[in-house]
């Protein structure tokens, strides 16, 4: 069967839907690794630093205080004030503890997101390239993803025109990811403010990711497109999360706030399918937002001179374009130029396989732009040691130059 689903068996809601193919990426080279090969993994979403010991203490002393049973399905209430505080201070949102949950990971705060406004027929309008899961989190909603692409001579970004054009009477909703996975690219205050005009105007509603808001370069600044309005504001769920700030992706902690109703049918389905997320963790997130910040400043500088030099490593090789990320942890290269080529007769015919030849034959593990909806370009992550990113450029290097 191949991993493959059959539909003979699987239920029409979940047959169509595609496993992430990111994870299926770091699951084969970890295979790859346990088999003795050196493989180098640029695939995971997740920074390689570890969790800092004040967040982690915070998590021991849950437990040896016995803090280790269920929580209130929609997450404990310090934990929502503190959130509301850190919204209020760190995006200009004014958010009460009602208007708060607490998820399992900012993941199922999108897929809850989602779920809470999509009946079967509303569309989605995504911008790509997009993160993996959206498009399939509406597919799991019964919703129609309508994808939107943004341009390379638009710094992979859409455009307000092309956001009007897309809003149909059957548009409900709309995902915006800034800073982005996988382009890293950072919406400006004034395009967000032309797209907020546009979502207001239409009355749909507008789900920002805001997960990588921490982790911007060369003074580019984040902003909460829920903060130019009242109007916007009562249209928006802002998504965030401990993952990516904190390195905190095994602890499984996000949050979303909004509209009261909305929260609230989220809290619904999430008492239905999970209880509460973790009691330990919630206790560790909320030492994480409380406690200092200062180290986040040296992770951003640590990444930075890596997103710097691979980018160069990158546009230095024959048949590579690569724009320089504002934010997050990827770079996202157009390699189309080197479709058709072929190795050892194998021909290259887009991003899967592509990369399929990187970690077969140069043992380099990085994502196919096909399933962010962008084929021509791969996904390279740079959190790894710098060691491991010099090493694996030569590898791609080398990959490159082998192909006839
Ligand atoms: N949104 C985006 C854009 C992401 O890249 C990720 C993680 N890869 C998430 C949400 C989910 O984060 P978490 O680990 O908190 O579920």
């Amino acid at each position: 069967m191949n991993g493959e689903i059959n539909a003979m068996i699987i239920s029409q809601n979940v047959s169509t839907v595609k496993p992430s193919i990111t994870l299926a990426v770091s699951a084969k080279a970890k295979a790859m690794k346990a088999d003795g090969i050196d493989v180098i993994a640029l695939s995971a979403g997740e920074p390689d630093f570890n969790t800092p010991m004040h967040i982690c203490e915070a998590g021991i002393a849950a437990i040896k205080d016995g803090f280790t049973r269920y929580t209130p399905a929609s997450g404990i209430i310090e934990l929502k004030k503190v959130v509301c505080e850190k919204l209020s201070k760190d995006n200009g949102l004014k958010y009460e503890p009602s208007q708060i949950i607490i998820n399992c990971g900012a993941k199922h705060s999108v897929f809850l997101g989602v779920f809470a406004l999509t009946s079967p027929g509303d569309e989605v309008i995504i911008p790509s390239p997009y993160w993996v899961s959206y498009y399939d989190m509406v597919k799991l909603a019964g919703g129609k993803p309508v994808v939107i692409e943004g341009k390379l001579e638009n710094n992979l970004k859409i455009t307000p025109e092309q956001l009007k054009n897309a809003i149909t009477k059957n548009t409900k909703l709309f995902i915006i990811n800034t800073p982005s996975n996988p382009s890293g690219m950072v919406y400006s205050e004034k395009e967000l403010r032309l797209l907020s005009d546009i979502i207001v105007k239409s009355g749909i509603y507008v789900l920002a990711d805001e997960i990588y808001e921490k982790l911007v370069y060369d003074g580019n600044k984040h902003i909460s497109i829920a903060s130019f309005s009242d109007s916007i504001f009562s249209k928006t769920i802002t998504v965030n999360g401990v993952s990516k700030s904190y390195s905190m992706t095994g602890w499984r902690i996000g949050y979303a706030a909004g509209p009261e109703e909305i929260i609230r049918a989220m809290g619904t389905v999430q008492s239905q399918e999970t209880s509460n997320p973790c009691s330990i963790s919630q206790k560790a997130a909320l030492a994480a937002i409380t406690g200092t910040q200062d180290f986040i400043r040296s992770w951003v500088s640590e990444f930075s001179k890596r997103r710097l030099y691979i980018v160069d490593r990158l546009n230095s090789m024959e048949g590579i374009r690569c724009i320089i990320p504002e934010g997050a942890f990827y770079v996202f290269p157009d390699v189309s130029a080197l479709y058709g080529k072929s190795f050892k007769n194998a021909v290259i015919d887009g991003s899967a396989a592509f990369c399929e030849y990187m970690l077969e034959e140069q043992h380099i593990a990085i994502v196919p732009g096909a399933g962010f909806g962008a084929d021509a370009h791969v996904r390279i992550s740079y959190a790894v040691s710098m060691g491991d990113i010099e090493k694996a450029m030569d590898r791609f290097e080398k990959g490159i130059k082998a192909l006839e």
